[in-house]
């Protein structure tokens, strides 16, 4: 991308980045762009609009343009994309674009409250939070595994999750298809198993069931 951002790109960004402005909000405007520089996203800043619409979010402090940008792809990541936003994107917006595989972000002008953000650090009036593993937890390990079997429920075993499982935790793989098999996920969600026979069988797919089963 050499001759980045094409004029069109350019256009697109501030004249959204101007809507934003002339609404109220924060001027602020982004769009995805695939390889090709086609504009396949966009938004605006709506944080101070009234709420409402299916593609945007609005009339929330969330409502930034880039996370504008990345929800009006509908659903659908956008590995290889570039996401282009007229302000330094803060961490939010980052963390989002990581999400929807984004592999480059570009921005426009400074904004030394998140520059830092763009920086991978934190600084500014942003300050990143402080994250801490609640290691000794008895539910560790419940809630590590919920988010795996149900992504081989909707993706199967090749989902990106599992496999990033694959060496650092091998041995949940097993338990993981196993407790898949006992929860069945059909149009109306996982039916058929109260939250204490999941428990229940979860702990029972573990050679290392606790004595007490943790209790919530
Ligand atoms: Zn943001």
């Amino acid at each position: 991308m050499n001759d980045f951002p094409s004029d069109e790109t350019l256009r697109q960004v501030l004249r959204r980045a101007w809507t934003s402005f002339a609404a109220g909000n924060h001027g602020i405007g982004a769009v995805v762009v695939d390889s090709d520089m086609t504009v396949v996203g966009s938004g605006r800043n709506q944080i101070f609009d009234t709420r409402g619409g299916s593609l945007t979010l609005s009339g929330s402090p969330l409502a930034h343009a880039e996370i504008n940008a990345l929800y009006s792809l509908g659903g659908v990541r956008a590995p290889g994309c570039t996401l282009v936003t007229s302000l330094a994107p803060c961490p939010l917006c980052v963390g989002a674009a990581a999400v929807f595989r984004i592999s480059d972000i570009r921005y426009l002008g400074h904004d030394p409250s998140c520059d830092g953000a763009a920086a991978g650090t934190a600084s500014g009036s942003w300050r990143l939070p402080r994250i801490t593993h609640e290691a000794d937890s008895s539910w560790s390990l419940w809630c590590e595994v919920l988010p795996m079997v149900s992504s081989v429920q909707r993706h199967g075993r090749d989902s990106i999750l599992l496999r990033s499982y694959e060496l650092s935790r091998p041995d949940l793989l097993e338990a993981v298809h196993r407790f898949a098999d006992m929860c069945p996920l059909d149009s109306k969600g996982v039916r058929g198993i109260s939250f204490e026979e999941a428990r229940a069988a979860f702990w029972s797919t573990f050679s290392d069931t606790p004595a007490t089963l943790p209790r919530v």
